[in-house]
């Protein structure tokens, strides 16, 4: 059976924590399906078109790695792409006790499915999306902290 892991998240927008962490994963699962969230009740920076093109811009040269958007729970969105596995990054103790409550409840709506999670590397621990979002509306440089890829839509 192919493996099959989706990495949830806003991703609004992808930074190079999200890089490392689906780069990472690759070689555990056949396929890793990106899911950018999206939720009626929550308001993004950018719009879900403009999160997925990056995502996508970023992971072109690999095969194995799908982007898609949903809507709902996480956990019906991988019962229907036959994923087993959620893949989660897990930067600090508070990522961590996050986590484990989603990651076991889930569990318990789909006894079928693993949360695996991947330490932060340290050097990325530190970077969110909001400290990225902050910066670029400030008019910083986001460049140091998102993926090679996309730093043309930053000049
Ligand atoms: P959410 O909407 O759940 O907050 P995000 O888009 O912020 O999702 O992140 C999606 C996943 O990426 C989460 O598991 C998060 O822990 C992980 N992640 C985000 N930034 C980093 C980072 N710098 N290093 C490792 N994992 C990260």
């Amino acid at each position: 059976m192919k493996k099959i892991a989706v990495f949830p998240g806003s991703f609004d927008p992808i930074t190079r924590g999200h890089e490392s962490i689906v780069i990472r994963a690759l070689p555990l699962f056949d396929e890793v399906i990106v899911a950018v969230g999206q939720n009626a009740e929550k308001n993004y920076y950018f719009t879900l078109e403009k999160r997925m093109a990056w995502i996508s811009e970023v992971f072109r040269g690999f095969p194995a790695i799908r982007v898609e958007s949903y809507q709902g729970l996480t956990v019906d969105f991988c019962r229907q792409r036959e994923a087993q596995y959620i893949v989660r990054g897990l930067r600090t103790s508070a990522d961590f006790e996050f986590e484990r409550s989603i990651g076991q409840i889930n569990r318990k709506i789909h006894p079928g499915l693993e949360t695996i999670f991947l330490l932060a590397t340290p050097e990325l621990s530190a970077l969110n999306s909001s400290i990225v979002r902050d910066i670029i509306r400030n008019n910083g440089d986001p460049k140091p902290f998102i993926p090679e890829t996309i730093h043309k839509d930053f000049m």
